[in-house]
């Protein structure tokens, strides 16, 4: 499937309870950043850098719409369900892009240095190297779930 990387302009805040999709995200190409403070400052960030709130807590998201702000209210803890449900609502890519990928650790956009038989990935913010090691697997499995659940939501009939 082709896309254009316009679709990886989506940015993101995370809220303290969904830590752990933000490095999802990233590796998915997209900027996505944690914050683990107050609501007001998890709404300035949304507001001054355009990004779309993830929360669970229903608070933040009511207070979120009233401001005009984009929000997506998370009910579950489940991966691979969030990572559908991004891509029903905001079209995110589930498709891993080799060249449209971020840091986990720092959100930086990664430097595909080597290709063939072995991919590596730089971070020139933090120094840090990736491959597809053993935990690759992992992820991909995870990214093939959301995928499938994407393809069972699209195929539901809608009420
Ligand atoms: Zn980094």
């Amino acid at each position: 499937m082709s896309e254009t990387s316009s679709r990886r302009k989506l940015k993101f805040v995370v809220d303290a309870m969904l830590k752990n999709i933000v490095s999802w995200l990233r590796i998915l190409g997209y900027d996505a950043v944690y914050c683990g403070g107050e609501d007001e400052e998890v709404l300035r960030i949304a507001r001054e850098d355009d990004r779309i709130i993830l929360t669970m807590d229903r608070g933040l998201a009511l207070t979120s719409l009233r401001r005009g702000l984009k929000v997506m209210l998370i009910t579950e803890n489940d991966v691979s369900n969030i990572l559908a449900k991004l891509a029903m609502k905001y079209g995110i890519s589930l498709d891993f892009d080799a060249k449209n990928t971020r840091c986990p650790v720092c959100n930086h956009e990664l430097y595909l240095a080597k290709t063939g038989e072995r991919d590596e990935w730089i971070c020139p913010n933090c120094g840090k190297k990736y491959w597809k090691g053993s935990h690759w697997r992992n992820i991909s499995k995870t990214i093939e779930a959301a995928k499938r659940k994407l393809m069972e939501e699209a195929s539901k009939p809608k009420s």
